[in-house]
């Protein structure tokens, strides 16, 4: 064997265990078939800006160990996500917090917005079974109708009725005028971007770009002992018990000749009519000051064998489904599957990280 790791994808979770193997001394090997490291966090610059070409990512994680982990290879910037919601052309602040319920009912205090949303909450008076309960519980039938509900059906391509209260409670719900995304102690974006942050990462490293292990499986496999495999575990056994679900995304760029096209780096378009659900302006992600801006339109869509695959729809059916790739994992003793698409989980960049690290622990102690 030539080397100790095969390293299967130069995403995040690649890329931490990559660096950790080979600090301590272990060869490693990283491919991935697309021609550019970093996976979903790869930025292109044109005009001087970092575009997000596979969708918006800001960094952000109550978990020391990562963001300590993360700051030695890059500094991070002092962004702080605050998207707004345009429903109809009225617009909110995000998350769900005081700013909002003001804008939404011309009110002042918190207890004036208790006091609505309690109200407007009695139909639920169970545990919610699925998301529109679970919304609804959370901060009303207004607020439900006007910035979740046509939001969260595009994006899924489902019915709010349909999908599991778990995505909604990502988002906070505050009764302060606090309009910070995330209530994570850290946040940022990598200055000089993300992609440089994992270039860091696999320096001293070899790296193939454009090679796909599912196509010279034997020729890769025949070259390292131990497979860190980030790829999507269902793909991996060709699909053999079935097909893991996930939603894709179609991005439309544009470059525009003025300065500030909509005045923050997120706007999320709220009704069910509008087919993309937000429009990001990505220079806003580091304050940028040049003379054009771009602006990118993200658009949920069903995805097929072949497409990139973004978000895993972790309903019962398809958690089963993943449940049988675990045990067939579990048959093979020198292939480990991490990350988004190896655990088919809507996984954060932070856990991503502490997942992979957790690894490290574990194989490299
Ligand atoms: N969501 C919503 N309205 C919004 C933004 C988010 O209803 O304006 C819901 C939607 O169901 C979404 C979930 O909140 O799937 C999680 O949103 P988040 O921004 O965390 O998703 P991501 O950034 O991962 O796409």
């Amino acid at each position: 064997m030539k080397y100790d790791y095969l390293v299967v994808g130069a995403g995040p979770f690649g890329a931490v265990f990559a660096h950790e193997a080979h600090k301590r001394g272990k060869s490693v090997l990283v491919i991935d078939r697309r021609n550019h490291i970093a996976g979903n966090l790869y930025c292109e610059s044109k005009d001087d800006i970092n575009i997000h070409v596979y969708g918006a990512h800001i960094f952000n994680t109550s978990l020391k160990h990562v963001w300590d982990y993360v700051n030695q290879f890059a500094e991070f910037n002092h962004y702080v996500n605050s998207p707004v919601a345009n429903y109809k052309g009225e617009m909110y602040n995000l998350p769900f917090n005081m700013n909002t319920f003001s804008k939404m009912w011309n009110i002042r205090t918190p207890k004036e917005a208790q006091d609505i949303i309690t109200k407007q909450r009695s139909a639920i008076t169970s545990e919610p079974k699925n998301l529109e309960e679970q919304a609804i519980s959370l901060v009303g039938t207004d607020i439900y109708e006007k910035l979740i509900k046509g939001y969260t059906e595009k994006q899924w391509g489902r019915k709010c009725t349909e999908l599991p209260a778990f995505i909604i409670k990502r988002l906070p719900v505050r009764y302060t005028y606090d309009n910070n995304y995330f209530n994570d102690r850290f946040q940022g974006i990598p200055m000089g971007g993300y992609t440089k942050m994992i270039e860091r990462m696999l320096e001293g490293i070899e790296v193939r770009l454009g090679v796909d292990f599912l196509k010279h499986r034997d020729e890769y496999e025949a070259l390292a002992d131990t497979i860190i495999y980030t790829g999507p575990i269902d793909e991996y056994f060709d699909y053999s018990e079935g097909v893991l679900e996930y939603r894709g995304l179609h991005f439309e760029t544009e470059r525009l000749e003025e300065e500030n096209h909509q005045g923050v780096a997120v706007v999320n378009y709220t009704e069910g009519d509008i087919p993309y659900t937000r429009i990001i302006e990505h220079k806003h992600f580091e304050f940028g000051t040049q003379p054009v801006t771009y602006v990118t339109k993200e658009y949920p869509k069903d995805w097929k064998i072949g497409e990139e695959a973004y978000y895993p729809v972790n309903d019962v059916k398809n958690l089963d489904l993943y449940a049988t790739y675990v045990k067939k994992a579990e048959t093979i003793s020198n292939v480990i599957f991490g990350g988004r698409l190896g655990e088919y989980k809507y996984y954060d960049m932070d856990k991503v990280i502490a997942s992979a690290l957790a690894l490290v622990e574990k194989e490299l102690a």
